[in-house]
């Protein structure tokens, strides 16, 4: 098996699976951003969002369990949610995952707010063009 989440998922190899159900496993990521960041993924393989044909909806019921249990178990103070498409977007695993990152007041991880100043197009020619 050449897919490392394939694996994790099959119950080879030694991940710390935290939740599982019949569509979804998750488990603690190896190299965490925050303490409890935990990874969930589909149990069959699919690339990514343009790929899931239905994928993200499976894994809901295991991030929304998940997120309650980082937030009771280790008292978390609200949780992010992250997840990366292809290479361009920062993918390096390439079968879907949706990171979970528990966050605590004042713990200092970037916020997205924080990016506001770069370049980007305008909101309404955006709009336009989604609009085709
Ligand atoms: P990406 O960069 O694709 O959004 O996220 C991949 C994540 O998978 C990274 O945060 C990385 O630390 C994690 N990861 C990569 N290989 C393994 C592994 O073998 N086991 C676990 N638990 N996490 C992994
Ligand atoms: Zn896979």
């Amino acid at each position: 098996m050449t897919c490392i989440f394939c694996a994790i998922a099959a119950d080879e190899g030694s991940a710390r699976v935290v939740y599982a159900d019949d569509a979804a496993v998750a488990f603690l990521d190896i190299h965490p951003v925050t303490t409890g960041h935990t990874l969930v993924i589909p149990r069959r393989h699919v690339d990514d969002l343009l790929d899931a044909a239905g994928a993200l909806a499976e894994v809901a019921p295991a991030v929304e369990a998940t997120a309650a249990l980082l937030t009771h178990r280790l008292g978390a103070d609200g949780v992010n949610l992250y997840q990366a498409s292809r290479a361009a977007a920062g993918q390096t695993v390439f079968h879907l995952h949706v990171h979970l990152l528990p966050r605590w007041a004042g713990d200092g991880l970037i916020s997205m707010h924080a990016l506001h100043a770069r370049e980007v197009a305008d909101v309404e020619a955006t709009y336009q063009r989604l609009l085709g």
